[in-house]
Formats: C-alpha cells, sequence, structure tokens
C-alpha cells in the first residue's frame, strides 16, 4: 500500500519540547530551560505580540493569498521584486516544493557531510539519490569534484551550516555556483544569516538573482523570533519562483502568521538586539568550552556545538541534561559524538554552565575512580 522511497526515511527527530520535561521529570515548566532549536530566547517583537494579540479576529479569515505586504517588506529589505519571493510555512516549505519541483526517482542532490537533516528526508521522498562530501564544511573543491562526476540536480549550501555553525566564505560559494551545471538548482540555504557579522561571509538574494540557478532561502523563525508562527521566504529569478508557484497550494500560511512577519519586518531593531545579546554570551560559550577544555566548532550563528571525545558521550550527556531540566540537542543521529546548544539568555545560558560543568565533573570522578 505505501510508497516504497518511504521505507528508508528516519523520521525527523525535532528538538525535545519543554511539555515533555514537565511530563517526564515533573520539572515546573518555567523551570525548564530549552537551549535545543535555535529559537530566540528574547521571544518575539512586542509589536509582533501585540499584533496578533488585537487581531485575533482574523483567525476566521484566510490570509491574503498574494501575501502582497509582506512581499512588499521582503523587497524593500532585499532589494528584490514581488515576482522574485515565494513564502513558506517555514522555509521548510520552500524546501519541499523545490523538491516537488525538481526531484524524481532518477535525481540527486549534493549536500555536505553533516547539514540540515529535510534536505534528506525530501530527497528520500523522491527516491533520489543523496551524495554527499567528505567534510561537514563546505569545500568548493569537494563539491566540485561530484558536480564534475555526477551533476547533480539539487545542491544544497547551507550557510552558516546547521547542525556544525560553521559558515562558507562567498569566494567558495560562488566556485561552487559556477560549477554547478545550468540544469541543476543551488539551493543557498541562509537561516542564520542575520547572525553573521563579517562581510566575507555575507550573503544577500540580491547576489543569486541574476542567476538561473540559483535560489536563496531565508526564516523568520531563527533571528525574528517566530519559529512557531511558520514563516520563510525563498527568493529567485522569476523563472524559478514561477515553477515553484505551481506545486505551492493556497493560503499556505496563517493569517495570523503572515501578520506577525510583517510586523516583524518592520522592526529591525529587535533583530539586532537579538544578535547582539547572541555575540555577548556567545562568548561566555567560548570561555567555557576553553575552561573545560572541550573542543568546539567556532560559530557564526545562535548555537555552538561542541565535541566530546571518548572520555563522554553525547547522549548520556543530553539525557542528564534533560533530567535537570536543561533540553540541547544531541548529534548522535549525524553521527556526530557531540551536542549542539542555542544561545540562550544570561540566566539560562548560567544554568547551562552549571548544570553541564556538574554532569562533564562526575564523569571525571567516575572515569578516576575505575582507573
Ligand atoms: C531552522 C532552519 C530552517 C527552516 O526553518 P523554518 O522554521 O522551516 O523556516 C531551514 N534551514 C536551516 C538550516 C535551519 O536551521
Amino acid at each position: 500500500m505505501y510508497n516504497s522511497y518511504l521505507k528508508d526515511i528516519k523520521t525527523y527527530e525535532a528538538g525535545k519540547p519543554i511539555e515533555l520535561v514537565v511530563r517526564e521529570f515533573g520539572i515546573e515548566s518555567q523551570d525548564v530551560v530549552k537551549l535545543a532549536s535555535n529559537e530566540n530566547p528574547l521571544g518575539c517583537s512586542e509589536k509582533v505580540a501585540q499584533a496578533i494579540a488585537s487581531s485575533a479576529q482574523k483567525a476566521s479569515l484566510y490570509p491574503d493569498d498574494s501575501m502582497y505586504e509582506l512581499k512588499e517588506a521582503l523587497s524593500l529589505r532585499f532589494g528584490v521584486t514581488a515576482k522574485e519571493i515565494i513564502i513558506g510555512a517555514g522555509s521548510d516549505q520552500v524546501l519541499e516544493f523545490i523538491s516537488h519541483v525538481v526531484l524524481n526517482s532518477a535525481s540527486k542532490i549534493l549536500r555536505s557531510a553533516v547539514t540540515f537533516a529535510m534536505y534528506d528526508i525530501y530527497a528520500k521522498q523522491f527516491g533520489a539519490q543523496i551524495l554527499t562530501t567528505p567534510s561537514y564544511q563546505h569545500i568548493a573543491d569537494e563539491f566540485i569534484e561530484k558536480i564534475e562526476s555526477a551533476n547533480p540536480d539539487i545542491i544544497y549550501i547551507c550557510t552558516p551550516n546547521n547542525p556544525t555553525g560553521d559558515a562558507t566564505t562567498r569566494e567558495e560559494v560562488f566556485k561552487i555556483i559556477n560549477a554547478a551545471s545550468k540544469d541543476s538548482l543551488v539551493v543557498v540555504d541562509c537561516a542564520y544569516m542575520e547572525y553573521v557579522e563579517e562581510e566575507e561571509y555575507k550573503l544577500v538574494p540580491k547576489d543569486f538573482i541574476n542567476c538561473d540557478n540559483v535560489i536563496y532561502l531565508g526564516t523568520f523563525s531563527k533571528a525574528f523570533g517566530l519559529g512557531g508562527m511558520r514563516v520563510g521566504y525563498g527568493i529567485a529569478n522569476e523563472n524559478i519562483i514561477n515553477m515553484l508557484y505551481k506545486v505551492r497550494p493556497p493560503f499556505n500560511i496563517s493569517s495570523l502568521s503572515l501578520l506577525a512577519a510583517i510586523e516583524a519586518s518592520h522592526d529591525i531593531d529587535f533583530v539586532t538586539k537579538s544578535v547582539a545579546l547572541n555575540r555577548e554570551e556567545m562568548k561566555r560559550y567560548i570561555d567555557f568550552a576553553k575552561k573545560y577544555e572541550i573542543e568546539y566548532i567556532p560559530s557564526k550563528t545562535n548555537f555552538i556545538t561542541l565535541l566530546f571525545d571518548e572520555k563522554h558521550n553525547s547522549s548520556e550527556i543530553a539525557t542528564n541534561l534533560m533530567k535537570k531540566g536543561v533540553i540541547i540537542r544531541d548529534l548522535a543521529s549525524y553521527g556526530l559524538n557531540a551536542i549542539r546548544i542555542t544561545i540562550g539568555t544570561k540566566s539560562q545560558n548560567s544554568k547551562l554552565f552549571e548544570v553541564l560543568s556538574q554532569e562533564l565533573q562526575y564523569r571525571e570522578s567516575i572515569e578516576s575512580k575505575t582507573v
């Protein structure tokens, strides 16, 4: 009865919700610290919260399906036209549209060794083959070798990359794009671009708008603080956007989501404040990692990935932290003995440092007793 392509798909494992920790460990929800899904620890803009509260009656109306105002806001922000934009229920939905219009069972996708899990899940739904480069970093020469030998249909560049936090320079990104064949689509997933400070790593949609085969993806879920509203976007030349529109269901984001994203676009100060907090708190994580001699990947995002040696097991650490009310992301399913921690508020981070240092010291003490 079922589509045989689905056999091989492992269901996407989302960050554990606060409700689960409340239920299973009896911890009060206000005492649970969730640093697992790269959400904005400041919540969302106060203007957004007020707009949602005062527009509750919009729940009965379908949203403006042209999404005129939101596209207008994005046009202004990025210097592109409304026809070059498609809105999705999260950029995840734009990834789904892309997979629909490009992939079939003879297709191939190319990605780095460790990157966003949804690329594979969508590829597998269409029976497409998944090719990976050897490194988790996006190394142009590694991509070019695969492009030349296998001519993939979709090439994913996730910069900054999730779940590793590193970014790819503009120069390397363009090397990959220039090597891609004209009949493959290059997807540049920039979910964390708002956090990037150095010019050499910054990308904007306009960089690619004159390319026939590149699409830029962005989202309101991270720096804009709207993960729960599910709004993302793809920006590319009109031909690509027109193709994606063929598979878009009508009213694909809710009225309140649309309103929230429009309001959020008008409060860039909130994003600036969020990015500044992130920068300050990231320094404390680096100090922590150095103090406990934990290897980490320097991050250009709102999360940091800690890599453990054989003395520690990332899954055990994640479980034990959860029992103490701190949710982080175990990266064992990515083949790494590592955890990914979203940078929280000052007090959330202090709590994480407290429980993680206890956990690490506890392990050390067991270790020394058994020796
Ligand atoms: C969070 C994330 C997305 C999409 O998030 P949405 O909430 O669906 O917009 C896309 N790509 C990467 C790499 C992400 O980390």
